[in-house]
Order: C-alpha cells, then sequence, then structure tokens
C-alpha cells in the first residue's frame, strides 16, 4: 500500500476548488430565519385536513400549501447535507443537517392526511374537476399519479397494521445489512505490492481488477470462504426479504411483485421482459468478448476472478483537472452552444467541490433542489477513470439544470428510472469523442477495453442479477424454499449460460447472490442495464448526426417528471417497452468491440 498521504483540512483547501454555496444562504443566520419560517408554518398544512371535499378551490389550496413548505424544506435539507459533506467531522454541520432532518419528519407527520383523502374522494367528481376547474390544471399529471394508486391502496385500519408491521417485515434486510458490513470477518491477504491487507468489501474491489492474477485470485477464493461459511444464514435473509416482497405484493392487490415494484414510476413489466429477452439473444457477443479476454491475457484458463482486470494493463493516462474541463467540453460540445455555456457556468460559478479534504465524503455526485445549483461533489485524481466522472456527474446536474428551468416546481425532478440515462449518455459521448481523438493504438485500445467493461458490468452482469432476482421472486410464490442448496444451483447454472465456455465458473461464484446488497433493493437493478442501454443509442443518435437526435435528447433534459418516464423517453425517440433500442446499443457494443479486435492484433 502507498504511504498514508497528509489530506488538507477543510480550511487549507483553495477556495477556487470549492462549492460556494453562499447563493442558497449567505450565513446560517439566514438557514435559521427560513428554518424558524417554515416550522412556524407547519400548523397551517394539519389545519386543512378535511378541507378537499369542499371543491377544486380547496384541493388547489392543499396542494399549493404543501408543495410551498416541501420546496422551502428541501432548500434547506440541501444546504444542510452538502455542508456536512464537505466536511462530515464537523459538528456544527452535523448539527444543522440533524434539524434538517427533525424538520423532515414533523412535515411528513402534518402532510400525511392529504394522500389518502384525496383518494377517498369520489373519482367521476375529482376527474370533472381536473377537466373544468383551471386552477388544477397545473397539478393534473401529479394528481393524477397520487389518484392511479387508488386501487392498490387498503382501509385505513388495514394500512396501519400493515405499517406498524414494517419493522418486523424488513428485519431479514436488516439482519443481512448488519452481518454483510458490522459482524463479516474477512482474512489477510495479498495486495498488488506484496504486502498483507485485511480484506473488506472496498479493499476486494480493487484487488479483484490487480494486473497480478495471484492476487486477485487469493481476494477471490478467501473472500467466498467466509460467505461460504454463512451460506444458510444468507440464504434464510435473501428468503425472508423476497417473502416480504411477495407478501406485500399480493396484500396490495397486485398479481406479483415485480408489477408492485415498477408500478411506483409507472413501468409497464414488457419493459423488464423486453431487456431480459434482447440480453439473452446477444449473449453471444458477450462469450465473444470474454474469449477475447483469455487470449488478450495469455491465460491457459480464464477464471471468473479473471473478469475485472483491464486488459490493457494499468492506465498511462492522466489528466490535470484544468485538463479534464477542456476535454469534457469538448467532448460534450455536439450538445450545442446552450448547453456548453451552462457547463461553463458549472466550472466558473463554482458548482463543484473539487479535491480531497479531511472528513470530507468519499465518491463522487450531483446533488441540489429547484431554487439552488446542481452542485457536484467530486473528489479529483489525475486519471482516466475521473474525467469519465465528471462528464457523468456533469450529465447529472445539466439533466437537473435544464429540468428546474423548464418545469413548475411539482414537475422539477425526475424519477430514478431515467436519472441515469443523462449521465451515461454523457459518458458514451466522452468515448466516442477520446475514441475520435487519438491516434496512439494503445490509447485507443484502452478506451475500448473501458467502454466494453462498462457495458458488460452495467448491461449484462445488472441484466443477469435482474434475471436471478425475478426467478427467485417468482420461485417463492410457487412454493420453492429458497435454500442455499437452491440458491446456489440456480445462481450457477445462470452464471455459466451468461459467461459461456471460455471462462471457468469457478465453484465459488455459486455464492455471489449471498453477497450483492442489490438483491435487497426490491427490483431496481433493471434500471442500471436499460439506462445504460438507452444513454448508449441516444448517444448514437447525437454523434452520428441522425436527424433531430440532439433536440429530442435536450426535450428529454427538459421534461422533469411532467409525464411517466416511459412517455418522456417516448419523446427522446426510445420506446423502451420494445427492443429496438437494445439492439442498437448492441450494435453499437458490436462495433467497438470488432475495432478492439483488430486493434489488438496489432499491439
Ligand atoms: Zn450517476
Amino acid at each position: 500500500m502507498s504511504e498514508i498521504k497528509q489530506l488538507p483540512t477543510r480550511d487549507e483547501v483553495d477556495p477556487e476548488m470549492t462549492w460556494d454555496l453562499t447563493p442558497i444562504y449567505s450565513s446560517i443566520a439566514d438557514f435559521n430565519t427560513d428554518f424558524e419560517s417554515l416550522k412556524a408554518q407547519l400548523p397551517a398544512i394539519s389545519e386543512l385536513t378535511g378541507t378537499l371535499h369542499q371543491g377544486p378551490r380547496a384541493v388547489e389550496t392543499a396542494v399549493r400549501t404543501i408543495l410551498d413548505s416541501m420546496r422551502e424544506l428541501e432548500k434547506l435539507y440541501v444546504y444542510a447535507s452538502l455542508r456536512h459533506d464537505q466536511d462530515t467531522a464537523d459538528a456544527a454541520n452535523q448539527a444543522l443537517l440533524n434539524r434538517a432532518q427533525t424538520l423532515a419528519t414533523s412535515f411528513s407527520e402534518v402532510a400525511s392526511w392529504f394522500e389518502p383523502e384525496l383518494m377517498a374522494l369520489p373519482e367521476d367528481q375529482l376527474n370533472q374537476w381536473l377537466n373544468d376547474d383551471e386552477t388544477l390544471q397545473k397539478y393534473r399529471h401529479y394528481l393524477r399519479a397520487i389518484l392511479t394508486q387508488r386501487v392498490h391502496v387498503l382501509s385505513a385500519g388495514e394500512e396501519k397494521l400493515l405499517a406498524s408491521a414494517g419493522d418486523a417485515l424488513n428485519a431479514s434486510s436488516n439482519t443481512f445489512s448488519m452481518l454483510n458490513d458490522a459482524d463479516l470477518e474477512f482474512p489477510v491477504v495479498m495486495d498488488d505490492d506484496g504486502h498483507s491487507v485485511q480484506l473488506s468489501q472496498g479493499i476486494y474491489d480493487q484487488l479483484i481488477q490487480s494486473t497480478k492474477p495471484e492476487v486477485r485470485k487469493m481476494a477471490f477464493q478467501q473472500l467466498y470462504r467466509v460467505y461460504g461459511q454463512f451460506s444458510h444464514t444468507l440464504a434464510a435473509t435473501l428468503s425472508g426479504n423476497v417473502k416480504t416482497h411477495n407478501f406485500q405484493a399480493t396484500a396490495h392487490h397486485f398479481t406479483n411483485a415485480r408489477e408492485a415494484a415498477l408500478f411506483a414510476n409507472h413501468i409497464p413489466e414488457s419493459v423488464f421482459d423486453s431487456l431480459v429477452d434482447s440480453v439473452n439473444e446477444h449473449l453471444p457477443l458477450l462469450h465473444r468478448y470474454v474469449a477475447l479476454r483469455k487470449q488478450l491475457l495469455g491465460v491457459k484458463e480464464l477464471h471468473m476472478y479473471d473478469l475485472y482486470t483491464p486488459i490493457m494493463g494499468e492506465p498511462a493516462l492522466s489528466y490535470t483537472y484544468q485538463q479534464a474541463q477542456q476535454m469534457a467540453l469538448k467532448a460534450l460540445s455536439v450538445l450545442g452552444d446552450d448547453y456548453i455555456q451552462t457547463v461553463q457556468t458549472a466550472f466558473n460559478s463554482r458548482w463543484i467541490d473539487v479535491v480531497e479534504n479531511k472528513g470530507k465524503r468519499s465518491g463522487a455526485y450531483s446533488s441540489g433542489m429547484y431554487d439552488t445549483a446542481p452542485y457536484m461533489l467530486l473528489n479529483w485524481q489525475d486519471n482516466l477513470e475521473n474525467l469519465f466522472t465528471l462528464v457523468h456527474e456533469m450529465g447529472h446536474s445539466m439533466h437537473s439544470f435544464y429540468t428546474t428551468h423548464n418545469q413548475p416546481y411539482q414537475y422539477g425532478d425526475y424519477p430514478i428510472f431515467v436519472a441515469e440515462i443523462a449521465s451515461t449518455t454523457n459518458e458514451n459521448l466522452l468515448t466516442d469523442y477520446l475514441l475520435n481523438e487519438t491516434s496512439d493504438p494503445k490509447v485507443k485500445a484502452f478506451i475500448l477495453n473501458h467502454y466494453l467493461d462498462g457495458f458488460k458490468g452495467t448491461v449484462f452482469r445488472q441484466t443477469q442479477f435482474a434475471e436471478f432476482e425475478h426467478l427467485i421472486h417468482q420461485q417463492d410464490a410457487a412454493g420453492q424454499p429458497l435454500t442455499a442448496d437452491y440458491l446456489n444451483q440456480q445462481y450457477l447454472a445462470l452464471n455459466k449460460r451468461y459467461y459461456g465456455d471460455a471462462v471457468i465458473s469457478d465453484d465459488e461464484i455459486k455464492l455471489e447472490w449471498s453477497r450483492i446488497p442489490h438483491f435487497y433493493y426490491n427490483y431496481y437493478v433493471y434500471q442500471y442495464a436499460t439506462g445504460f442501454a438507452a444513454a448508449n443509442t441516444l448517444a448514437n443518435g447525437i454523434v452520428t448526426g441522425k436527424p433531430g437526435a440532439r433536440e429530442a435528447y435536450l426535450g428529454f433534459l427538459k421534461a422533469g417528471s411532467s409525464d411517466y418516464p416511459i412517455e418522456v423517453m417516448k419523446q427522446a425517440g426510445v420506446d423502451m417497452t420494445a427492443t429496438n433500442y437494445l439492439d442498437q446499443a448492441f450494435k453499437v457494443f458490436e462495433q467497438r468491440l470488432i475495432e478492439f479486435e483488430k486493434l489488438a492484433k496489432t499491439l
């Protein structure tokens, strides 16, 4: 391991490299003024209880009052959490965040009457108000989205009973987190430099990418040895969690857990089925890539622990933050002047907290709300991965910027189903730019490998997870006990089908299901795959100059939650209920695979 480097403290960082939060609140005193004012407004929300039946004006008053308070609350919350993340050890920031959290709980309590009361109104009456009354028109989609849930809401008494069982129903998931995050102890293994290192989930992710086969193998075997010791317990926690999903779905009159989970964003189940069908049809492409990997790594046998090491060796590419900014501007210029001007503003107006400091939250994200800039947190390092992170987070922030500047507050955000589309479209645009920009075949091969690995990890792997998740929910509903043996057997078979004959499905991999936290998220992972594939297709349309592609894409960025995500995507030119967009994404994957195959022969 490298020597421990001394990070600067927060006040030692050059202010130009930090985000400027003063446009939100110029001082804590300003925060406090808004905080007290919102607190004083909350009782007014409770007082509106029981008024909705009075007519459209009463409904409008209630919606407006609740949304106004929510908007102020979000501003307080975003400010407190950004301050907290810049230095998590700062006690004053921690206190701000705690106060914002407490206020959020109070808000939820005083506003909890609204949705049940709205749903209890006679349907015909409410439809008539929505059609006739102009003041309600601007909330039309917002209110309808709540009303469509009506058929799946039980009586007040039943909902209360279910809510009170919440902790018990979530016990399996909590047990998994405790075991996985806190109690499991992993042995000491060897790192790249031959030093002993205590294995953990985070260290495993690094070591499995090592360019040294013996390092990867040891990490893989030792990690799974530990999971193997707890396989029956982990099968019980996963089974318990699946049973909770199936129970909740049946209780709320859904035909199955998948329908229930997708219903929240109005996603038809055909989106999920199209993804699984299309990925399975294109598995030969993955097999081809895996075979190429085996050939290029020059190994007699390719193992599961050889799938994450970069084929082209360690990245030799280095960029300063300033160079990365210039490259991002060039790569994204295909999106037009308007887009680029705002990216410039992001750089020049300090929307980005760039460098690492003591106590700063790790990783990277984009965050903000309707009345603030879409801020970005980075922990900058001079390498290719960070250049990709910069354009990725910029994609989220630009999505937020266009949405908040083109939609009213009630539609000024976007659901998770589309969130990763804007960020990965930018990554795809960067890939295309870098491939055109460089004449060095080694660099080109490295970029292609980066793209192919990203596609493998997001489209193929997440669909593999989605397929497994769906299988175990169906099997549980059909009465099949989800024992460790059953899960191992099913997972191993699935893994063999996905990766094909070129790789040895090492016995340990049958346990992979036992360590994936996403299997506790309830039909979440498929969205990574659909989002990446849609982004691939959108970016390809933009860079190849497909007529109308750029405008349609910008239209998508501006749409926010003004319609259901499937409809918003249709406007952008992607019908996610069909397989066409997936076919196009696989075509790009195949083209780049061919390019990589050719290039690799010359190196
Ligand atoms: Zn993202």
